[in-house]
């Protein structure tokens, strides 16, 4: 039986939901809900299959970077939740924006994103602080929950790059007390690959970051490779949501790269997309399944 939603917009807020309850039942209960982010097609397909086999709420993002490859905010909001309606998933699924600017942040609210980031880490704290306080009224005031970020996160995020400090314990009170739902702050946490030499998640400053905020869930940027020890201590010390973005992606470049070494697009029909992406996004669930299992949130939908 087809289904004919009263109205588009409505049908996506009933399948998609804020990522508010999923990660105060996750910060309660100590464990993190995955936040994986997709890039087509195939990556939401998989993460969906791999979150609803696993049983764990799950946050689908996208950084405004790739909601521009995929054909634009709407066309993102459209593909989740026909996708979830279609493969009839149950378990919560929040869409959320990564990274978001002011004015990105505004129109993925419009667009129907249940959840927004709004990154004004790189202003400075008072000009953060006015911009974050309008994100959040304006989501609040639909239902969508919001994400801020103090102090940067290493590494490069869609050519924003930042030097990694670790965030400023009072600044992050500043921002945790104008209402935001989840805060990311630096502790040493980088985005993409990991180096040789990285000295690991700064433990003190999270233990310091955690006492300031009283009780506010953390976000851990740059999930894609830190051990499973260190990101199970910082559940311990309130980290709720981490972001995983280069595992998935290296994970699928290596299963494709296989595939084709091994000459296998070339018997056949090896060559039909559908074959030839397939060692690629088996790939994805495993690790998405394997993630959901480190931290914790499998079993909890
Ligand atoms: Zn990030």
């Amino acid at each position: 039986m087809i289904k004919v939603p009263k109205n588009k917009e409505e049908n996506n807020f009933m399948v998609l939901v804020s990522a508010k309850e999923m990660i105060e039942k996750a910060h309660e209960g100590h464990y993190a809900i995955p936040a994986f982010n997709t890039n087509n097609l195939e990556w939401t397909k998989c993460i969906l299959t791999a979150c609803e086999q696993a049983k764990s709420p799950v946050i689908i993002q996208a950084s405004e970077g790739a909601a521009k490859y995929m054909g634009g905010y709407k066309m993102v909001v459209d593909m989740v939740a026909d996708l979830h309606d279609s493969m009839q998933i149950t378990v919560p699924v929040a869409l959320h924006l990564d990274h978001g600017t002011y004015e990105g942040a505004k129109a993925c609210i419009e667009a129907g994103f249940t959840s927004v980031m709004f990154d004004g880490s790189h202003y400075d704290i008072d000009e953060n602080i006015a911009k974050s306080k309008d994100i959040i009224a304006l989501a609040h005031s639909k239902g969508v929950s919001v994400e801020c970020e103090v102090g940067g996160i290493g590494g490069v995020e869609d050519g924003v790059a930042s030097n990694g400090e670790l965030a400023d314990p009072a600044e992050c009170k500043a921002v945790a007390d104008l209402g935001v739902d989840f805060l990311a702050c630096g502790i040493g946490n980088i985005h993409g690959k990991y180096p040789e030499n990285w000295a690991g998640l700064s433990f003190d400053r999270l233990n310091e970051i955690n006492e300031a905020v009283d009780g506010k869930p953390l976000v851990l940027h740059g999930g894609s490779g830190i051990p499973f020890d260190q990101t199970s201590k910082a559940i311990t010390m309130g980290v709720s949501k981490i972001n995983v973005n280069t595992e998935l992606q290296l994970v699928f470049a290596d299963a494709t790269r296989k595939y084709v070494e091994a000459g296998k697009d070339l018997e056949g029909k090896g060559y039909d997309p559908r074959k030839l992406l397939k060692p690629g996004c088996d790939a994805i669930i495993a690790k998405a399944i394997e993630l959901c299992e480190a931290f914790g949130s499998a079993g909890k939908a």
